[in-house]
């Protein structure tokens, strides 16, 4: 077929929220070290993985089960409630993008806090809502009256929040919940490592999606495992946006295995993470920085110039997350936390680039 001359370009068909979108692109080039994304640097949990080799064969000419049933009921035991009040998805940025295009129009407003998860406005993009940055306050806490005062269908909130690792009280959440008109999200990818979370709780609190991820402890980032919990009337109109057939029959395994067989090595993980985050902050304040204190598996170092920086880093085998100019931060660095042989070669490959820089 030829193409034809004249008509529309595939551009001007393409929706209008769509154009100014351009595709996540944060440098994944192969390293030998990878510091750059908070997955769990120890592996994959054990059984996890045993279940994964045997399991193939037998499932992956069929369909996997439409909306997880069995994984959903181990995530309900797992966090506390029922299996009702639990939706999963492909990652929990399916179950984000899911929630938001089920409770708000195109056109609609979701608050954000800045620095946040990079994903959300591109969300918001997609689904056609405008979006509104709230700054972090000077202590990097997100400002629960400013969220508040933009009136959004959508307030999304991450504790701890994502670059900053800063927790967002218990409480604060609530007041937001209770204040405000519409849905609040609260990210939780990384509760695991701050020991506290709502996900237990959301179910009560009528109009809050506490949302998680098997990527971060859990070690199953390339499965792509998420979900949410919430009052079970919340969590249905999540689950039809997501649709059927989300998680794919391995990851519905291997994400089973890892919640009835590996929890005391995610737990121990955990702690690990913990142990490492502290030693790995104190570590670099003795080395003149200031990281910000974090209760996440990463973290944020303010740096002078955190391109060049990473790119050196990135040359000589180790990559991290730069980020530019973040608002009331500047340039940082993001360092995933590992175990400690690797966190020493991050830091020696951070004092070479600082020579050199
Ligand atoms: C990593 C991350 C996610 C995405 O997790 P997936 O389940 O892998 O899609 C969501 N939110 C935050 C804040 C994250 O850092």
């Amino acid at each position: 077929m030829s193409k034809s001359a004249g008509g529309p370009s595939a551009l001007e068909l393409a929706r209008a929220c769509y154009r100014p979108i351009s595709l996540y692109a944060p440098d994944r080039a192969p390293a030998e070290i990878d510091v750059s994304d908070n997955t769990n640097l120890w592996g994959v949990p054990p059984v996890a993985l045993e279940t994964l080799r045997g399991a193939a064969e037998s499932v992956v000419t069929r369909y996997p089960s439409l909306y997880a049933d069995k994984l959903r009921s181990a995530i309900a035991s797992y966090i506390g409630v029922s299996a009702t009040e639990v939706v999963t998805g492909c990652g929990s940025d399916d179950v984000l993008d899911s929630a938001i295009r089920a409770f708000a129009e195109p056109g609609d407003l979701i608050a954000y806090p800045d620095p946040s998860f990079a994903m959300i406005p591109i969300f918001a993009s997609m689904n056609g809502l405008r979006s509104v940055a709230v700054p972090l306050r000077a202590d990097h806490s997100i400002d629960a009256d400013a969220m508040l005062a933009t009136g959004a269908r959508i307030v999304y909130l991450c504790s701890p929040n994502n670059p900053t690792g800063t927790r967002m009280a218990a409480e604060a959440v609530r007041r937001v919940v209770r204040e405000s008109n519409g849905l609040v999200i609260l990210d939780e990818a990384y509760a695991e490592f701050a020991g506290e979370g709502l996900a237990g709780e959301a179910p009560q609190l009528s109009r809050l999606l506490a949302v998680r991820t098997m990527s971060k402890a859990f070690g199953l980032a390339g499965l792509r495992i998420g979900y949410a919990t919430g009052a079970a009337e919340l969590v249905a109109e999540v689950e039809k946006s997501r649709g059927p057939y989300k998680v794919s029959s391995l990851a519905e395994r291997a994400g089973l295995a890892a919640l009835e067989s590996d929890i005391d090595w995610v737990n121990e993980h955990i702690a690990l993470a913990v142990e490492l985050r502290e030693r790995l902050s104190a570590e670099l304040r003795s080395r003149g920085y200031a990281p910000l204190p974090s209760a996440a598996n990463f973290v944020l170092v303010p740096v002078g110039n955190a391109a060049a920086l990473a790119a050196h880093m990135r040359s000589l085998g180790v990559a991290v997350r730069p980020f530019s100019k973040l608002p009331l931060i500047g340039d940082a660095l993001r360092i995933s936390v590992g175990p400690w042989e690797i966190l020493e070669r991050v830091l020696a490959a951070l004092a070479e680039a600082e020579e050199c820089v």
